[in-house]
C-alpha cells in the first residue's frame, strides 16, 4: 500500500521543485474489502458501503452527514449513528483520517500514507490538498529548535474558493 502510494507521490514532487505544479494532486488509494479485513475489522454492508463511497465519490473529504446523504441517494438503508460509528472503526483502524476544519463537522478521508495538508474554501467547504517541501522543513527546523520530536502537524488555509470568489 505504501510503496504504491511512494510511486504515485514522488513523480508529483519532483513536478513541484519544478515550480510548474504548484498544488499536491495525490492519487486516491482505492481500498476494498481487503483493506477492512487487514485492518482487522469485519465485513459488514455498511463498513463495505462506507468504504466505497470513500474511495469513488467525487469529493474525497467527506462529513460523515455527507457520506450519510449519499448512501441514502443510492437507496442504502444505513443510518447516520451507523455511519459515525463505522467512520470512528475505520479511524482507529487507520483506514480514514479524520480533520476538523473550522465551522465544519468532522471531515473523513481515506488514509493516503503521505503527508499533505488543506485549503478549505469557507463558503462552499471545497477541500483541496497541497504539499510544500519549503513549508514541511521550516516546521521540522522550528521543532528542531524547541527539541521536538514531531509525530504530526495539520496545516489549514480557510478562504474563498475560485468559484466563490465570482459569486
Ligand atoms: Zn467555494
Ligand atoms: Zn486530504
Amino acid at each position: 500500500m505504501i510503496t504504491v502510494q511512494r510511486e504515485l507521490v514522488n513523480p508529483l514532487k519532483m513536478i513541484m521543485k519544478s515550480g510548474k505544479v504548484p498544488l499536491l494532486f495525490l492519487e486516491r488509494p482505492t481500498m476494498n474489502n481487503q483493506d477492512i479485513k487487514k485492518a482487522g475489522l469485519k465485513v459488514t454492508t455498511p463498513r463495505k458501503k462506507i468504504l466505497d463511497i470513500l474511495t469513488h465519490a467525487e469529493k474525497h473529504h467527506m462529513s460523515a452527514e455527507a457520506i450519510y446523504q449519499s448512501l441514502a441517494a443510492a437507496g442504502e438503508d444505513v443510518g447516520l449513528a451507523t455511519v459515525y460509528r463505522v467512520l470512528t472503526q475505520f479511524e482507529e483502524a487507520g483506514l480514514v483520517t479524520r480533520h476538523y476544519f473550522e465551522g465544519d463537522q468532522s471531515v473523513f478521508e481515506l488514509n493516503q500514507g503521505e503527508h499533505h495538508d488543506h485549503l478549505v474554501c469557507t463558503q462552499c467547504a471545497k477541500v483541496e490538498e497541497f504539499f510544500d517541501e519549503t513549508i514541511e522543513n521550516r516546521l521540522h527546523s522550528i521543532a528542531e529548535k524547541a527539541h521536538y520530536k514531531i509525530t504530526d502537524h495539520a496545516l489549514n488555509i480557510y478562504g474563498l474558493c475560485p468559484e466563490c470568489q465570482e459569486k
